[in-house]
């Protein structure tokens, strides 16, 4: 097998194992650990220990203390230190692609061009947002001198997956500590080496002592301590739509706001005067991005009669043309999935499917020959049939599509909307004006006119139906999700 070389410091990082995790501005560590592995070899890169109920409430203690002060300083001064963040970020981006490469399997140069550089930039677009907000508005009434203050919650828990374990967090706590919240972190136990590395940098940016916390630790230990602690004020959650339902009414008990961004099964709609090229690509470039484990991807392609044929044929071609490789190897088009778990759940969706019905149009399989037999690798795959069929509705998590042949505009929206998620859509076609119609009737947070998976930070990013609730990510508005709003008034 091919060996690589990581960085000294990312070598120096993993080395020291067992990892500790960080609260109150300490490391700590626990009797329990858990192996890290390496899809692309399953490999153990090095063991990370697992936080404890105790650590997780000392944690939470040491969070609502640090709030103290921290909820009274001035944006400024936020600002200031999210910005050293960024910078600090940006210094190391290197170890943190080659970590969140290796960890979660993507290739290299996504990490480096999208995970990382983008982490950074939420991290200094929620700075200059905590900066020019108006955190007292007067309300110019009659009865009452009286106005709105915004003021942060407290303790914000976050609970996030392994999928974009950085940039995740980044979008998750960025807006909660710019609006003066403090912060406790699980990040999910099979990815959890850039979360720790990113408590470093915090550590070294110098935020005070408990406003940001990492702890890894096992859902059903530390998570369930987390989640359920009446000292938290606000949850937020990335992940499945199931453990998303179980937070949501564990917080539902305390009364604590739960922002749940979950699963999703877009659809992209390829109208027949679709530039054809352009949407294969398109496309194919969404699915196949971290091996087709993005929440937003589009997974339902409905293909126009008119154009289906030759669409089929240029996107089996792409397929096939995909080069799978360790996500440390430059030439690696799409690496390994993320873990062996859902490498299996991919292979049992794949054979339900054909089960049902569904005709393979290519892929299906896992390669079983050379070095890729020895990871979690799946072949990237094309699904044909009817959206009966229950795979062309629910979510796979890997690099599969369903394609779907159409011949009525009006009825294919109705059918993409015909399904459980609401997360996010696209439109294919060079006719604008009935792009925008039919982007507006999809129901979803998201509605992409002839790209899938566009992301700008300004730029709302959210959901619906089963696919979450309670806010979004990555605009104003999120910001001010993490402010609560409280009425002052004098009778005048
Ligand atoms: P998951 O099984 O829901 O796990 C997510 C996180 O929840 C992990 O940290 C997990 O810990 C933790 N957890 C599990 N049970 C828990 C409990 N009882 N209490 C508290 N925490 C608990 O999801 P996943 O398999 O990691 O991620 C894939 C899913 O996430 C997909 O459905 C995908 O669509 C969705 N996703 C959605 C978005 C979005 O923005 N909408 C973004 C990314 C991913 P352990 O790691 O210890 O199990
Ligand atoms: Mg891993």
């Amino acid at each position: 097998m091919k060996t690589y070389t990581l960085q000294d410091q990312t070598h120096a990082f993993i080395e020291a194992s067992p990892q500790k995790f960080y609260f109150n501005g300490e490391w700590h560590a626990s009797e329990k650990t858990i192996d890290v592995i390496d899809p692309a070899t399953a490999s153990v890169i090095t063991q990370v220990s697992l936080s404890q109920p105790e650590d997780v409430a000392n944690a939470i203690g040491s969070a609502e203390s640090a709030f103290k002060s921290w909820g009274k300083t001035e944006p400024s001064e936020r600002a200031g230190l999210l910005r050293k963040l960024a910078e600090l970020i940006r210094r190391d981006l290197p170890i943190l692609a080659e970590l969140e490469s290796i960890d979660v399997g993507k290739p290299i140069g996504e990490a480096e061009g999208f995970d990382i550089p983008f982490a950074a930039e939420c991290f200094e677009y929620f700075a200059g947002v905590a900066e020019d907000t108006e955190y007292e508005v007067d309300l110019g009434l009659e009865l009452t001198d009286s106005h709105t203050a915004k003021i942060p919650y407290g303790v914000s828990a976050f609970v996030f997956p392994w999928n974009f374990p950085f940039c995740l967090c980044a979008w998750g706590i960025a807006p909660a500590l710019a609006a003066g919240n403090t912060i406790v972190v699980k990040p999910a136990s099979e990815t959890p080496l850039s979360t720790l590395y990113l408590a470093k940098l915090i550590e070294e940016a110098g935020f005070p002592a408990g406003v940001a916390n990492v702890l890894p630790g096992a859902g059903s230990v530390a998570g369930e301590a987390l989640i359920s602690d009446p000292r938290i004020k606000l949850m937020s959650f990335t992940g499945s739509t199931e453990v998303g339902r179980h937070i949501g009414e564990v917080c539902g008990r305390n009364l604590v706001p739960a922002k749940l961004e979950l699963g999703g099964k877009g659809a992209a709609i390829v109208c027949s005067d679709a530039d054809v090229d352009a949407a294969v690509e398109g496309l194919s470039g969404a699915l196949l991005f971290n091996a087709g484990q993005v929440c937003c991807t589009a997974s339902r392609w409905y293909v126009h009669e008119s154009v289906y044929d030759e669409f089929v044929s240029k996107a089996k071609a792409h397929f096939e043309s995909i080069k799978l490789g360790r996500g440390l190897d430059t030439d690696s088009q799409m690496g390994p999935i993320c873990t062996q778990k859902q490498m299996a759940k991919i292979l049992e969706c794949v054979a339900e499917a054909q089960a049902d019905g569904a005709e393979v149009i290519c892929g299906g399989k896992r390669p079983m020959t050379g070095e890729l037999s020895q990871g979690f690798y799946f072949e990237p795959t094309l699904l044909a049939g009817d959206d009966s069929n229950k795979w062309a509705q629910e979510e796979i998590f890997g690099p599969v599509t369903f394609l779907i042949k159409f011949s009525d505009e009006e009825e294919v929206v109705e059918r993409a909307n015909r399904n459980q998620y609401g997360l996010a859509n696209s439109v294919w076609t060079q006719d604008l004006a009935k792009a925008k119609t039919i982007a507006h009737e999809l129901v979803s947070g998201n509605s992409w006119i002839n790209a899938h998976n566009v992301f700008e930070y300004g730029l709302h990013y959210g959901a619906c139906n089963q696919s979450g609730c309670g806010g979004g990510v990555n605009s104003r508005a999120t910001f001010e999700g993490y402010l609560r709003q409280m009425s002052v008034a004098a009778r005048r």
